[in-house]
C-alpha cells in the first residue's frame, strides 16, 4: 500500500484542523493501511502513522502496512493509545463518531482526559468515494464474476427447483471463481415474491408464469460487485412485458444520461420520471441506486435526497424497479464507473428479456 491514501486523510484533517485521527472502523483500517486483520487501531498525526493490533497479527500486520508503524497494543487499548499521544503532545483527535459505541466513548474519554475528543464524520468515507485505478481494476473482477455467475444460473432454472437451491449453486460457483463470499445475502425471489424489492432466497419452487429476480454480487479481494437481473419463466403476459420493458427503458435512459457534474437527486429523477411517466411511479419505492467499493452500501447515493455531486473515479449502482404486489416485480441493475465525461459500465450481463421454457 502506498502512502497516497495516508496523505488524502492527512489533507483531510488538515481542513478540518485535527492534529490527530483515531480510525476504529475495521473497513476504514484496512483501506488505509492495507492491512486485512480482523483487530486494530489506526492513529495518524502530520507526523505519525500507527496501527495497533495484537499479537496475532504481529506478522501478517508489518507486512501488509509497510506505511505504519505496527505496535501490539496492551491488553486495554486506550493504555497504548494514552502512551502514544502523550508522547507525540497531542491535545485533542478527532474519532469516527458514527462508529464508536457510547460504552466505548465513554471509556475513552475517561481514560483520555485530558486529551480531547473531537467527533468526526464520513472523513475517510469521503475519500473511500474516489476509487483509484488499482481499485477500479479489482471491482471489475468482482462484477465479471457476477456476470460468469448470471450466465451459470441460468442453465439451472426450471419449475420445481427451489430459490435456495439457486441462490446456493450461485454462491458455491462465486466461489469457484474466487470470490471469498457474496456481497450480501443473495436474493432470488419469484413468482409474487418479485414484488419484494429485498426477497432473499425462499424454499418457494419456482413456478410456471412467473419473474424471477437475482440480485446478488461477489466479494473479491475485499470489493464488492453488485448485479440484478429478471427473467421469466414460461409465457409472459402483456403487463409482464410491459413492466419488464418500463423498467428497461428507466435503466437505459439512466445510463444514457448519467455523467459527472449531475447530483444524486438528478440521477435518480432519470430514472424515476420514465417509470412515473407510464405510471407506475408509487410502484418505485427506492432509489436509484448507491455507492459501491469495499462496502455495499457507500457513498454517494442516487436517491430523492443525494445533493452528491457525482464525480469521476465513483463507482454507482443504476437500479431501478417495479414492484405490483401479489403480482410480481421486475429490477434490473448495474455497476458503473463515473468517468470524465460520462461512465463506463462495468457489469455486462444481457438485459433483453430473457424468457425460459417451462
Ligand atoms: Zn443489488
Ligand atoms: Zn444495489
Amino acid at each position: 500500500m502506498s502512502t497516497v491514501r495516508l496523505n488524502k486523510l492527512r489533507q483531510a484533517m488538515k481542513e478540518r484542523q485535527l492534529e490527530a485521527m483515531f480510525i476504529t472502523s475495521s473497513v476504514n483500517r484496512r483501506y488505509l493501511t492495507g492491512f486485512t486483520g480482523s483487530a486494530g487501531y489506526v492513529i495518524v498525526t502530520a507526523e505519525q502513522a500507527y496501527l495497533l493490533t495484537d499479537f496475532r497479527y504481529m506478522t501478517q500486520a508489518p507486512e501488509q502496512a509497510k506505511a505504519f508503524t505496527v505496535v501490539e497494543h496492551a491488553p486495554n487499548v486506550v493504555d497504548t493509545i494514552k502512551e502514544l499521544l502523550s508522547k507525540w503532545g497531542v491535545g485533542s483527535i478527532g474519532f469516527e463518531q458514527d462508529q464508536v459505541p457510547y460504552s466505548r466513548y465513554a471509556a475513552y474519554k475517561q481514560h483520555l482526559a485530558p486529551v480531547e475528543l473531537v467527533p468526526v464524520s464520513g472523513m475517510l468515507e469521503g475519500i473511500r468515494n474516489f476509487k483509484d485505478a488499482e481499485e477500479i481494476a479489482i471491482i471489475e473482477q468482482a462484477t465479471a464474476i457476477a456476470d460468469r455467475t448470471y450466465d451459470h444460473i441460468l442453465s439451472y432454472i426450471k419449475p420445481g427447483v427451489t430459490e435456495k437451491e439457486l441462490e446456493l449453486e450461485m454462491e458455491f460457483f462465486m466461489r469457484r471463481q474466487g470470490a471469498s463470499g457474496p456481497s450480501f445475502e443473495t436474493i432470488v425471489a419469484s413468482g409474487v415474491r418479485s414484488a419484494l424489492p429485498h426477497g432473499v432466497a425462499s424454499d418457494k419452487p419456482i413456478g410456471h408464469d412467473e419473474f424471477i429476480t437475482f440480485d446478488f454480487g461477489a466479494i473479491y479481494n475485499g470489493y464488492v460487485s453488485d448485479l440484478t437481473r429478471t427473467v421469466f419463466v414460461g409465457t409472459p403476459s402483456d403487463k409482464h412485458r410491459e413492466i419488464y420493458n418500463v423498467v428497461l427503458e428507466s435503466q437505459l435512459h439512466t445510463l444514457q444520461h448519467l455523467k459527472p457534474g449531475m447530483s444524486g437527486k438528478e440521477a435518480d429523477a432519470l430514472s424515476r420520471d420514465i417509470i412515473t411517466a407510464h405510471g407506475y411511479g408509487d410502484a418505485y419505492g427506492h432509489s436509484a441506486g448507491h455507492g459501491i467499493g469495499l462496502e455495499v452500501h457507500e457513498e454517494p447515493r442516487l436517491s430523492k435526497l443525494s445533493d452528491t455531486v457525482l464525480q469521476p473515479g465513483m463507482v454507482v449502482t443504476v437500479e431501478p424497479g417495479i414492484y405490483l404486489p401479489g403480482f410480481g416485480g421486475v429490477r434490473i441493475e448495474d455497476d458503473v464507473l463515473i468517468t470524465e465525461d460520462g461512465i463506463r459500465i462495468l457489469t455486462h450481463s444481457s438485459k433483453e428479456f430473457t424468457i425460459l421454457p417451462v
